[in-house]
């Protein structure tokens, strides 16, 4: 029989156990260096959370991630009145096909709804061939999005679930702002703590994963991907 487990710790209960919820609300401080507005850092038990958000199928979770993180945009110093639209960094047709979710959408639409905000699909995964006139970085680094036309004179907060390079949220700019954007901010529930200045501020860094070895790798693969390009597309101005 099915029997529901906390994410963070196994327990049987809730999708998030109340040990494991007060663990995540009180995170260490993140600075912003990257520029990335993130909740928690992901390591120990907030990364066993993820894990279990991005491939045990707990999307329940979404709800309070995206609470997490509405938490910490409010306490960036962001308006909800200064931001037009909430996006996401949309993941491949085929992982979405695999999982039946897209957890970004699913954290970007929580996140505008409690931030009173629109949620809007601004952006598509873009799959295809390496083209030239690219920056290295972008040669080098993450995903490649077309940002629809709509994204045109709009101040978009996108947002990812997990941040580990910061290549897909950077792409995820590029491609907004190339489609006429006025401002960007980029927000994820959990960055690596590499991101967040090299530090590792969380002490239960090392709590054991139980998750299965097989449920890391579509980890790894999220990965810096082959070359691709960034697409200007019939949308570009
Ligand atoms: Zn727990």
């Amino acid at each position: 029989m099915f029997q529901s487990r906390c994410a963070g710790c196994e327990r049987v209960g809730p999708v998030l156990c109340r040990t494991c919820r007060f663990a995540l609300a009180a995170p260490p401080a993140m600075p912003r260096v990257t520029d990335v507005i993130a909740a928690v850092p992901f390591a120990g038990r907030s990364r066993d959370v993820l894990l279990g958000f991005k491939y045990a199928n707990r999307r329940q979770l979404s709800h309070h991630l995206a609470g997490l993180l509405v938490n910490r945009i409010l306490a960036s110093g962001v308006r909800p009145s200064e931001i037009d639209a909430v996006t996401w960094a949309p993941t491949s047709r085929r992982r979405r096909n695999r999982r039946g979710f897209d957890q970004a959408e699913l954290v970007a639409r929580r996140v505008a709804a409690q931030l009173g905000v629109p949620c809007r699909r601004l952006l598509e995964r873009q799959g295809g061939v390496a083209q030239t006139g690219l920056d290295r970085a972008t040669r080098l680094h993450g995903p490649v999005f077309r940002a629809s036309p709509a994204a045109s004179g709009q101040r978009v907060l996108v947002i990812d679930d997990v941040v580990t390079t910061g290549s897909t949220l950077r792409s995820a700019e590029a491609a907004l702002r190339s489609a006429g954007a006025r401002s960007v901010q980029r927000a994820a529930v959990a960055t690596t703590p590499a991101l967040v200045g090299g530090v590792d501020h969380h002490p239960s860094r090392h709590y054991p994963s139980r998750h299965r070895p097989s449920q890391h790798q579509p980890l790894r693969r999220q990965r810096p991907a082959p070359p691709r390009t960034v697409v200007q597309g019939p949308w570009a101005a």
